[in-house]
């Protein structure tokens, strides 16, 4: 195609093609529903999408029932009494800093993720997706058949055949949102928590059951009906492809070049010499699209990348001998400059980041210490001497971040003749209690002898029962001015 045909290919394409951006594609004129009757997808991107989702189902089932060495589940986000637990790491309101760190590491990955990689979450991982396609959809074609049963038993009367069948699939529907609701709630009270409330008389947990009843039919309301409109109506991630996503993005895309001008599919004909494209116009990735749009117009916002599309574009141009990848995972730039996807040095470069910015915040998590320790000089207050020892009282504040309790004692680490005293208790040890805050004083006892400066830097460390370093805080020790300033 030379310069002057592509321009009014492209000004002609546009112009025929622009008019689905006027209508939702799941809205009649009359602004009423349109029910989008998925035909069920099969192929190589079909089943890789379903081995995925059945480990990522597996998962969301078996991680609550896990109880690590350490005491704590895998997850847990005990919104009722603040308790987080993140990859067996118990975290506390005191660990605000670690989440805001967190929540801008996610924003910056989402950017730079939907940059890159377009909507592969929303069709591969997002639970939504997850959920509708491979739970509630298998079970809605088990029960009703495939597209078209589907449509013929909506437009039949409500008689013996369409009662059984809506109401088997509706019950089965319920039956999952109340089981999923229960897994949920176990990632929020805890497995053994959960199992008691059973065990226990329901008045007992009455607020946590209504709870539990509102969102199993809020599940069930998602999935029986409301579906798609979710991603396309609802979800903030959608709604931010429109300035996350250019043209080097790797997304679901139809390649124009090669397929229009489309034409229906005659036998024994020369397509390429009749100057036909390599769409035939069958309909199938439309069929097949559980958002109801037409890839074909280009990307957009409803399109949630689940490679439905391309599955079945490739099954038809496999019965057709043409080569398959019609509609394929390309960018814009690929499809315009009629190259293969390649990993581009964007893609490496950004995906390098995202792993350096996960790594850090890992480490961040990993090097968290169990026990945070805090000790401060006491406003106004001066150092004491006793004897050849400097003494500073210094109020301590530790956090107990661990689902076990400890027995600590603080020592001077950097002054190995001082002492460290616990006011008030004669024991000498700081008992805290799991996930406790416990504050209380000290005093710091150096022999002059080891100060080199009237205000010296000094490492006050924890260690625990077994002597394992628990942590440690740099505090400046107030002494005599005459020290270091003889
Ligand atoms: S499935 Fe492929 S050939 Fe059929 S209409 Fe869609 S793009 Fe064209
Ligand atoms: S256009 Fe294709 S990839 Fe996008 S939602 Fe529809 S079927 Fe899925």
């Amino acid at each position: 195609m030379n310069k002057k045909t592509e321009q009014h290919f492209s000004w002609e394409y546009a112009e025929e093609n622009e008019a689905f951006r006027n209508a939702v594609a799941t809205m009649e004129k009359n602004g009423t529903r349109k029910w989008v009757y998925a035909k069920k997808p099969a192929g190589k991107y079909t089943n890789y999408r379903t081995i995925l989702s059945v480990i990522l189902l597996a998962l969301l089932v078996i991680l609550p029932l896990i109880t690590l060495p350490n005491g704590n589940p895998i997850f847990k986000f005990d919104v009722f009494n603040t308790q987080f637990v993140l990859f067996g790491y118990p975290f506390f309101t005191t660990d605000f800093f670690l989440l805001a760190f967190g929540m801008i590491i996610c924003v910056v990955f989402v950017i730079l993720f939907t940059t890159v990689y377009g909507r592969i979450f929303c069709g591969w991982f997002c639970p939504q997706t997850i959920f509708l396609e491979f739970v509630f959809r298998k079970i809605e074609y088990l029960i009703e058949g495939d597209r078209n049963k589907q449509m013929r038993l909506d437009k039949q009367e409500w008689n013996e055949e369409k009662i059984i069948k809506r109401g088997s699939k509706w019950f089965i529907y319920y039956l999952i949102s109340f089981f999923v609701v229960n897994i949920l709630m176990a990632y929020i009270v805890g497995m053994d928590f959960l199992k008691s409330m059973y065990r226990d008389s329901p008045s007992e947990h009455i607020g946590k059951f209504i709870g539990m009843f509102i969102f199993s039919w809020l599940f069930f309301f998602v999935f029986a009906w409301f579906r798609e409109q979710a991603c396309t109506l609802v979800c903030p991630y959608g709604r931010l492809q429109g300035v996350l996503i250019d043209k080097h993005t790797m997304q679901v895309s139809y390649d124009y070049k090669r397929g229009e001008g489309r034409s229906k599919f005659r036998k024994n004909e020369d397509r390429k010499a009749l100057g036909k494209g390599d769409c035939i116009d069958c309909g199938q990735c439309v069929a097949v699209c559980p958002t109801g749009i037409d890839i074909r117009n280009g990307s957009q916002l409803e399109c949630v990348n689940c490679t439905a599309c391309m599955d079945a574009c490739d099954e038809v141009m496999e019965k057709i001998n043409l080569p398959k990848g019609l509609i394929r995972y390309a960018s814009e730039d690929n499809i315009k400059e009629g190259k293969p996807f390649q990993v581009s040095i964007r893609m490496v470069v950004f995906s390098v980041i995202l792993l350096a910015m996960v790594a850090g915040l890992g480490a961040f998590v990993m090097n968290r210490s169990d026990v945070e320790a805090k000790f401060l000089q006491i406003p106004g207050s001066d150092y004491k001497e006793e004897g050849s020892l400097i003494v500073n009282t210094l109020q301590y504040s530790l956090m107990n971040k661990t689902n076990q309790s400890h027995q600590l004692k603080a020592i001077v680490l950097s002054h190995p003749k001082s002492k460290v005293e616990l006011v008030s208790d004669r024991h000498q040890m700081i008992y805290i209690e799991a996930g406790e805050l416990k504050q209380g004083f000290v005093k710091v006892k150096i022999p002059r002898s080891e100060l080199s400066s009237y205000k010296e830097l000094i490492h006050i460390q924890l260690v625990d029962e077994n002597n394992r370093t628990i942590d440690t805080y740099k505090i400046s020790f107030m002494a005599p001015f005459d020290i270091g300033n003889d």
